[in-house]
């Protein structure tokens, strides 16, 4: 286990005390006001005054300067209180630590211009408004970033989008102002640079709403997956991000980050799991034995147990590599956490479900949702076998074959 410094850990106790006071209590009720079609919740909103005043905000972003909001935390040390904002689904947003705001505010805090900030991330870090990230297309492979045909052309000192957009998380939300769009800027250039980012005022005229994505059947309003149509959408020259033509470099900026929040936060679900494996075990009994005395229930829960701890070293590491040595460096690592996580995520998910029978298909536990959002992990954030492709590719750059052939024999 990597030791976190004395001040991580009185933030994270902190953290627990303010979920397990006024968070977990307040669960059914967010619920309640969710289903009734809320999408930022009353008791959410109260919550998120309540953790800025205790100045438990912003904990997610490393770069945080001190005239910013929040505590300054690196990612090793975000990890503790990460795992205990993903034991509910919307607890990381009453501390603004939630995605897609926290990699968006990343992306601004390192290639946004002085009123490109003023203007997004102030208000970002403030949780006055929410944005979007919108690069996957409906009618392009989007695993691979080359096939992005949504087009931003040069008309003035204007810019003028065209194209459609889906899983652009957050993008038809209340709440949402911002989308930070990748499309394609120089057709003629080389791959790797045809594409540049831009900064989109949700409320621009041309963009079109088609439809809020269900998610194995889960819609709601707290949490919309939108696709979109972009028909000449017009915005300043000014509100390129970074470079024209250094979308991908840029693109991978955020996702090292985006990627290791969303596994620590799995981890601290997988932990809910696995305690509600336990105690359903312990409650029930079939033909004369206690479930938790079968074979099969102890391998469900040991398993889950030595994967969950594997994962969360690696995590660990990653997010320590990420601090240290930065994104570009550490990418095997985030590949390797990303592939990991999702799939034990899944697992756990799974045997939670399987122990709690009829019940555990239903929404009476949150290992039927838990099941579909690992599901959903393993494909969002790259599939598994884009980062499985990464993660032999690196390998292979790193190995040094030289003393191989003492091993081979009889040749
Ligand atoms: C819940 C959810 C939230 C999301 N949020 C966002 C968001 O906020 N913003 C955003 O832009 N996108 C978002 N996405 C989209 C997500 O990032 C993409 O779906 C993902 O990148 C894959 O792109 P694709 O769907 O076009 O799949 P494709 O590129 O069409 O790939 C389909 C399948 O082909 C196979 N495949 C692809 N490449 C390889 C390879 N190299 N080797 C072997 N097999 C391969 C894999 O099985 C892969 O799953 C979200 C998706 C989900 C489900």
């Amino acid at each position: 286990m990597f030791e976190l410094p004395a001040k991580a850990l009185e933030i994270k106790d902190e953290v627990e005390a303010f979920f397990n006071r006024r968070i977990l209590p307040n669960h059914k009720l967010w619920l309640q006001q969710a289903h009734q079609g809320q999408s930022v919740p009353d008791i959410e909103q109260t919550l998120r005054l309540e953790a800025k005043e205790l100045g438990l905000w912003n904990m997610a972003l490393p770069r945080l300067t001190h005239d910013e909001p929040g505590m300054r935390l690196s990612n090793l040390e975000f990890t503790g209180v990460a795992e205990i904002l993903g034991r509910l689904e919307w607890a990381s947003n009453v501390f603004n630590c939630h995605a897609p705001d926290v990699p968006n505010m990343e992306l601004l805090q390192l290639f946004a211009t002085a009123e490109q900030k003023e203007q997004w991330l102030n208000p970002l870090l403030n949780g006055d408004i929410g944005s979007a990230f919108a690069m996957t297309e409906p009618h392009a492979a989007s695993s691979d970033p080359v096939n992005l045909a949504t087009s931003i052309t040069r008309d003035g000192d204007e810019f003028v989008i065209n194209g459609s957009k889906w899983f652009s998380s957050n993008a038809s939300h209340a709440n949402c102002k911002l989308i930070i769009l990748v499309g394609v800027t120089d057709p003629d250039a080389a791959k790797s640079k045809r594409q540049s980012l831009v900064l989109i005022p949700r409320d621009a005229p041309g963009i079109k709403l088609l439809r809020n994505l269900p998610v194995f059947e889960h819609l709601s309003d707290t949490n919309t997956h939108p696709e979109m149509e972009f028909n000449n959408v017009r915005i300043p020259a000014s509100n390129l991000l970074g470079e024209q033509g250094a979308g991908f470099a840029i693109g991978q900026a955020r996702l090292g980050p985006a990627r290791l929040h969303h596994c620590m936060r799995a981890i601290g679900e997988c932990e809910v799991l696995i305690s509600l494996m336990i105690k359903r075990s312990q409650e029930r009994s079939t033909f004369g034995k206690r479930i938790d005395e079968y074979s099969s229930t102890q391998e469900a829960i040991s398993l889950s147990r030595i994967e969950l701890d594997q994962c969360r070293l690696l995590v660990q590491r990653a997010a320590h590599l990420l601090d240290t040595v930065g994104n570009k460096v550490a990418r095997k690592q985030i590949s390797m956490i990303k592939v990991a996580v999702a799939r034990v995520y899944q697992s756990i998910a799974d045997r939670t479900i399987q122990l709690y029978g009829a019940r555990g298909v239903t929404n009476d536990t949150p290992a039927a949702r838990a099941f579909g959002k690992a599901r959903a992990f393993r494909i969002y954030d790259g599939p598994d076998e884009v980062h499985l492709q990464t993660i032999a590719r690196l390998e292979a750059q790193e190995q040094d074959g030289n003393l191989l052939e003492h091993y081979l024999l009889n040749r």
